[in-house]
């Protein structure tokens, strides 16, 4: 009943020669009975949404402000998103809660306006090593969610990635026991909040690591709907195989 989700995070890389590999994965992957999300950096947005016109995939934002516009040099609003042909956006990666210092209230408010622009929003919680350690990573998680995601949540306007810190871009991965706790726990967790519908359609996708190799056995695990992937989303020759696991 959930439709799977195959979402990638170009971070901060790609120029307009990467809009090759967008035009090829669109290509490839016509009348999918996934759906393929790509997240550009801001500069590539409009141009990536025009690559992709005649695909199915889907173009979307990597961060967003919480106010609609403004004196905030150097950020982007969500209604901003929304013009360039957006209708996702990926808030609360745990680079953004590094480098910037967003806290889980800062996400939520993002969220918010973001949800309310009409875009389908991708909030990412994970722990680290450090408190993967101390055995606490559902304490960590729990309170990731309930302060990040905010109320009226749907199948539609809601996506939950689950990115331990110490798997992106490392070539670690938890073991299928260890995702398959996180990912119940947040379901468990969303039906208790939005109520069992709405907590059922939500999607949970794994990040961090995921590749060509390991596709097929993360999403075999219950309650992955999908994955969010970092490097190996920025090549069609590496994403596409990991979409393929899902279709
Ligand atoms: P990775 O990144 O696939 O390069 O590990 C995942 C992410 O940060 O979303």
């Amino acid at each position: 009943m959930r439709r799977k989700l195959a979402a990638g995070n170009w971070k901060m890389n790609g120029t307009t020669q990467s809009l090759k590999d967008l035009s090829a994965l669109g290509s490839a992957h016509k009348g999918s009975g996934v759906d393929i999300l790509i997240c550009p950096p801001a500069t590539l947005l409009a141009p990536a949404v025009q690559t992709v016109s005649r695909s199915d995939i889907r173009i979307g934002g990597q961060d967003c402000h919480d106010q609609t516009n403004g004196a905030h040099t150097g950020d982007i609003s969500a209604e901003m998103l929304v013009d360039a042909g957006a209708s996702a956006v990926i808030l609360g990666h745990s680079e953004r809660r590094a480098d910037h210092h967003e806290t889980s209230e800062d996400v939520r408010a993002k969220a918010k306006a973001a949800q309310a622009a009409g875009l389908m929003t991708v909030i990412c919680l994970g722990e680290s090593l450090l408190q993967r350690e101390a055995t606490n990573t559902l304490d960590i998680i729990g309170a990731q969610l309930s302060l990040s995601v905010p109320d009226g949540a749907t199948g539609e306007n809601l996506v939950v990635a689950y990115e331990p810190i110490w798997a992106i871009g490392s070539g670690l991965t938890p073991t299928p026991d260890q995702i398959g706790e996180v990912h119940d726990f947040m379901r468990t967790r969303l039906e208790r909040r939005f109520g069992a519908g709405v907590g059922r359609s939500v999607r949970l996708l794994y990040g961090g690591s995921v590749k060509p190799e390991n596709a097929a056995e993360i999403f075999a695990i219950s309650n992955v709907d999908g994955a969010l992937v970092g490097g190996a989303s920025l090549s069609a020759k590496d994403f596409s195989p990991i979409i393929s696991a899902l279709e």
